[in-house]
């Protein structure tokens, strides 16, 4: 199926910009990160000569590829689950981890950043519905988590993030986004140190407009810009 990425790209910006009026907020509030995992590097290229800089990829050896093949300075994030021993593609290759759900991962990149002589930004990715399915840190294991990473020197923890339930009325995730954005404000009061509490990054293709309602920062939206993925390829 034809994919029309500058059309899609147009109607995202048109719904986020929709979203920040609604909810009396500046559009330059609100990061798009193009989620381009599965897709290849022309789809990209369409995406950067529409002026997105921004990109999330979910597999680190994907990621260091893609980060390897395209020269131009792009704002890579990883967004998917990070296995320590994949880290080393990773640090170093991007500006934000979205991802990080315990110390023990958060202290493998702080090894390899101190190798690679860099800070690495990262978010406490949380698993703010409770699902059973999901990675991420419980509402009530954030702070204690957040304690502990602040120590490390060369990690900075920027914000949370979370994965919404897939649902078939974005409306439905609203109550989450709203958790997600109070757990924020409560631990940015605590002004821990070596932590900064300004990064909400939540709601992908089918709740951004309701997670940008509700406060989010950045949003990750893949299947309304490339179209669906096939994992099979
Ligand atoms: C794949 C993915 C996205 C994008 O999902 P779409 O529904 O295609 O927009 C966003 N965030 C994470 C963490 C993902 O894994």
């Amino acid at each position: 199926m034809d994919v029309n990425i500058k059309e899609n790209l147009k109607l995202v910006e048109a719904n986020i910009a929709a979203a920040c009026e609604r909810s009396g907020r500046n559009r330059e509030e609100v990061t798009l990160v193009a989620v381009s995992k599965t897709k290849p590097v022309s789809m990209i290229r369409e995406c950067m000569d529409a002026g997105i800089t921004v990109f999330g990829e979910n597999w680190a050896q994907e990621l260091r590829d893609k980060h390897e093949e395209i020269k131009e300075p792009l704002h890579w994030n990883f967004i998917g689950h990070l296995q320590r021993n994949k880290v080393k593609y990773v640090v170093g290759n991007v500006d934000l981890i979205h991802s990080v759900d315990s110390l023990r991962l958060a202290e493998a990149i702080n090894d390899e950043s101190i190798k690679k002589n860099v800070v690495s930004d990262i978010l406490i990715e949380v698993n703010i519905a409770e699902e059973d399915t999901k990675y991420g840190v419980s509402k009530e294991n954030v702070l204690p988590l957040i304690l502990e990473i602040s120590k490390l020197t060369n990690v900075k923890i920027k914000g949370l993030m979370t994965i919404a339930p897939y649902v078939d009325n974005s409306e439905e995730n609203r109550v989450h986004f709203v958790n997600l954005r109070k757990l924020l404000i409560d631990i940015r009061s605590k002004n821990i140190d070596n932590v900064d509490m300004n990064v909400l990054s939540m709601g992908m293709t089918g709740d951004y407009m309701v997670a940008i309602e509700e406060g989010a920062t950045m949003v990750r939206v893949g299947t309304g810009i490339f179209g669906a993925r096939n994992y099979d390829e």
